[in-house]
C-alpha cells in the first residue's frame, strides 16, 4: 500500500477516493503531470509545475495552492512513500460539481499526488530500439484541444495506443491534420539526418516535453546541429536515427517505423550519446526530496 496526497491530506492508497461527481471523472475536466524522481531528486520539478500551472491558466482552472506549496507537497509524497526513484502522478481536476457541464458549479479543484515505483522498458530496448507504427488516428488539432494541455481526456492517445497494441507494437506515431509527424502516444519524437537533429515544433501539435527540452539543451552542449521543423513520414523513414523522449521512457531509440528499418537498425551514435548525457544529469537538475 502507498500513501497518496489528496486535497491537503495524506491517506492510504485504498482510502484515496474521488467523488463520482468530480468533473475530472464525469468530463475529463482536469490536467495532469507525469514526473520522475532519481536518487532522491525530483527531476525538473519546477519546470513540470510551471507547465501544470500554465495548462491550468489556459483552462481557467484556479489551482488553490501556490507552485511553492505544490513543490513541497510533491516532495512530501515521495518522502512519505520512502522512495528515492519514483514515478509521480500529479492530477488536478475541476472538482466535485453536479451532472451539468458548468465548471463554476464545482466547489474546488481536486488535487491528487501519487508516488509509485517506476516501471521501465528493459535495458536491452535502449540498444535494440522500439518498433513502432503510425496510427490512423490524427493528433488533436491545436484549433480544438491544444495538445500543449495534458488534459484528463487522453482518448486521442489511447485510441492510437490501442491500435499499436492490437497490431503487436508498443508505440504509435500520430500525425497532425496536415499529415506531419507530431509525437507518439506519450513521447516526443526526434530524428537525425545527415548529422542534424530535428523535432516537430509545438505549432505542429507536439507537447512541450520536459525531456524534449532537456535533449535540446544536451544537443546544444554537444554541438549537435538542431532544428525544430515540420517532419513528414518520408523524413522519418529515411532518417539515420530516430528516438522518442518522455519522462518515463527518457530517450529511447526507435529502429523500425511502419516496417521500414531506420538507419542501421540499432540505436544510432547520436542517440546513444544523448541517452548517456541524459542519464548523467537526471539527479542533478531538480528538487531534492530529503534535504
Ligand atoms: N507527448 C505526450 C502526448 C505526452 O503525454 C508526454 C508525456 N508527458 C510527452 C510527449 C513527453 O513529455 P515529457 O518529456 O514532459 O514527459
Amino acid at each position: 500500500m502507498s500513501i497518496v496526497y489528496i486535497n491537503g491530506e495524506f491517506v492510504d492508497s485504498d482510502k484515496a477516493v474521488v467523488s463520482v461527481f468530480d468533473h475530472g471523472y464525469l468530463y475529463g475536466d482536469g490536467i495532469f503531470e507525469g514526473i520522475r524522481a532519481y536518487n532522491g531528486t525530483v527531476f525538473k520539478l519546477k519546470e513540470h509545475l510551471k507547465r501544470l500551472y500554465s495548462m491550468a491558466k489556459a483552462l481557467l482552472l484556479d489551482i488553490p495552492i501556490t507552485m511553492e506549496e505544490m513543490e513541497k507537497k510533491v516532495c512530501e509524497t515521495v518522502r512519505k512513500n520512502n522512495l528515492k526513484d519514483a514515478y509521480i502522478r500529479l492530477v488536478v481536476s475541476r472538482g466535485k460539481g453536479d451532472l451539468g457541464l458548468d465548471p463554476y458549479k464545482c466547489d474546488k479543484p481536486t488535487i491528487v499526488i501519487i508516488a509509485d515505483k517506476i516501471a521501465l522498458y528493459p535495458e536491452e530496448t535502449y540498444e535494440k530500439g522500439l518498433k513502432i507504427i503510425t496510427s490512423t488516428c490524427r493528433r488533436n488539432s491545436i484549433q480544438s484541444l491544444d495538445p500543449q494541455i495534458k488534459s484528463l481526456n487522453y482518448l486521442n492517445n489511447i485510441l492510437a495506443k490501442i491500435e499499436a497494441v492490437k497490431a503487436g507494437y508498443s508505440e504509435a506515431l500520430l500525425l497532425n491534420l496536415e499529415g506531419y509527424v507530431v509525437e507518439c502516444t506519450g513521447d516526443n519524437i526526434f530524428i537525425v539526418s545527415n548529422g542534424t537533429l530535428y523535432t516537430p515544433p509545438s505549432a505542429a501539435g507536439a507537447l512541450g516535453g520536459i525531456t524534449r527540452a532537456t535533449v535540446i539543451d544536451i544537443a546544444k552542449e554537444l554541438n549537435i546541429p538542431f532544428e525544430e521543423k515540420n517532419i513528414s513520414l518520408f523524413n522519418v523513414y529515411t532518417a539515420d536515427e530516430c528516438f522518442l523522449t518522455g519522462t518515463a521512457a527518457e530517450a529511447i531509440p526507435v529502429t523500425e517505423v511502419d516496417h521500414r528499418i531506420i538507419g542501421s537498425g540499432k540505436a544510432g551514435e547520436i542517440t546513444k550519446k544523448i541517452i548517456s548525457e541524459f542519464r548523467k544529469i537526471t539527479s542533478v537538475y531538480g528538487t531534492k526530496v530529503y534535504e
